[in-house]
């Protein structure tokens, strides 16, 4: 929930139920940046978690009743999503959906998921909403993961 904004702050406001993902900041000028991939930052982003900040700051994390963060980074959550099934969304969640959204994964594509029990169990609802995916171990061909 967004306790406070800053005077330039124009796309979130108090009382808005919020996220805030693996990331805080980035240098928002490379070229990967403006394509709005800040995980590639080309000078290098600055992680949630003991993240060195562009001001030389540690960041500390969300494990806290506030955090600070640009409005770059803070995604709105909506009233129909508990906060607790938005959390693993906002680091593994969406760190399996960028690959298939930047290859144009979807219906009817196959694709291979490396390490189902991890970040790779976020994948398959990702892929479709049935899951329906063919997850295979490698050590087992043919065997779902
Ligand atoms: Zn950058």
């Amino acid at each position: 929930m967004i306790t406070a904004v800053g005077a330039e702050v124009t796309r979130h406001a108090v009382g808005q139920r919020a996220g805030v993902g693996c990331l805080v900041n980035s240098c928002r000028e490379c070229k990967k940046c403006r394509a709005g991939m800040e995980q590639y930052c080309t000078t290098g982003n600055t992680l949630t978690y003991a993240g060195v900040d562009r001001d030389g700051t540690i960041t500390q994390g969300g494990y806290a009743t506030h955090i600070v963060v640009d409005q770059d980074f803070v995604l709105r959550v909506p009233q129909a999503i508990a906060y607790e099934a938005v959390a693993p969304l906002l680091c593994a969640g969406i760190t399996t959906y960028s690959p298939l959204k930047h290859w144009n994964a979807g219906p009817g594509t196959r694709v291979a998921v490396i390490g189902m029990g991890g970040l790779g169990h976020l994948a398959p609802g990702r892929i479709h909403p049935r899951r329906q995916l063919e997850a295979q171990r490698p050590d087992r061909p043919g065997i779902p993961g």
